[in-house]
């Protein structure tokens, strides 16, 4: 559980600004000679803020809050306020060019591709957390590194929905203990609220990221290998001018096993989602997926019922931060 305690930013060090939160030093690692990088504390724009190193430690936040907390609920200092209101124009101006690059992509598809190309052998290299030794295929490394320890997770078989099916909502800590066949199939890339045994929307606590399916151009699914080929590779270089032109926050790529792979990016703003939903079929993803965390999607190392292949993560971000907005 996250604190809700607003922190006073004049009191910390090290700060910085990122795109959608505060970084500074955490007060209460510093006490304990710890984090002289600067790295581990997170403050968002609603006012909850989290420790790295001591994510959900009651104590920690205690201490947190009391060599640091602000008196009142919105002391927030000018720069601190200013901070966040160019953040909001930053937004907008994100939204008019994810409409114009929308149109582009459209009209220049070909082009894109051929520009942005990114093979898997590259990908595989740039990965900020190195893809080998199993941890591919490990689905509790892929949640423990998607959430943050305390956040409560469904994983599971589609149908697994309903208070029969209650065990398969858990903490992240939890799903790190449990066999890795017995975490998923399936999970979705939201954080439930407390309590929560049906996998609907309105359950829905945070939706951290936005999973992009690409499920196959124009909704032309490949039917040859080498149309198969030439639609993972597209995909890919979409992702790429993603994560480049528009700033995406790429989490993670997932090979499903099958036809397609699964790109996990930080939900953008509401307005820069609706656009791309609109022109989803040019990208060639699935808009079925768009604005609804609460729908299933693949975890690594399972096999794709169609083709007995395991899945896996082929890109994943070292962040285990829930982005909090
Ligand atoms: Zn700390």
């Amino acid at each position: 559980v996250k604190s809700r305690t607003t922190i006073d930013v004049s009191k910390l060090q090290r700060i910085r600004f990122s795109n959608t939160k505060i970084i500074a030093r955490c007060p209460a690692c510093a006490e304990l000679g710890r984090d002289r990088k600067g790295n581990n504390l997170a403050i968002f724009p609603n006012g909850a803020f989290h420790c790295q190193a001591f994510p959900g430690d009651r104590e920690h936040n205690l201490r947190i809050v009391s060599i640091s907390g602000a008196q009142q609920r919105h002391l927030h200092s000018d720069w601190e306020r200013n901070y966040w209101s160019r953040k909001a124009e930053k937004a907008k101006r994100a939204e008019r060019e994810a409409n114009e690059l929308i149109k582009a992509v459209e009209n220049q598809r070909s082009r894109i591709v051929a520009d942005y190309r990114w093979n898997p052998q590259e990908i595989r290299e740039d990965s900020p957390q190195p893809m080998r030794g199993g941890v591919e295929y490990d689905p509790r490394h892929f949640i423990a590194s998607s959430f943050s320890a305390s956040d409560l997770i469904w994983t599971g078989n589609v149908f697994q929905s309903g208070i029969a099916h209650a065990d398969r909502w858990r903490r992240v800590s939890d799903w790190r203990t449990e066999e890795p066949n017995r975490v998923g199939p399936m999970i979705s890339p939201a954080v439930w609220l407390p309590g929560t045994c049906s996998r609907s929307q309105d359950r829905v606590r945070h939706k951290p990221y936005t999973v992009l399916d690409f499920d196959g151009i124009d909704g032309a699914r490949p039917q040859t290998q080498e149309d198969l080929r030439q639609h993972v590779l597209a995909s890919l270089a979409i992702v790429r001018w993603l994560r480049i032109s528009l700033q995406w926050d790429l989490h993670a790529i997932i090979w499903t096993g099958n036809k397609s792979i699964h790109a996990w990016f930080k939900t953008p703003p509401l307005e820069v989602l609706r656009s791309l939903k609109s022109t989803a079929n040019a990208f060639g993803i699935d808009a079925g997926l768009l604005g609804h965390p609460e729908h299933p999607c693949r975890l690594p190392g399972h096999p794709h019922p169609k083709t007995g292949k395991l899945s896996r993560i082929i890109w994943l971000q070292k962040s285990n931060i829930t982005i909090n907005l």
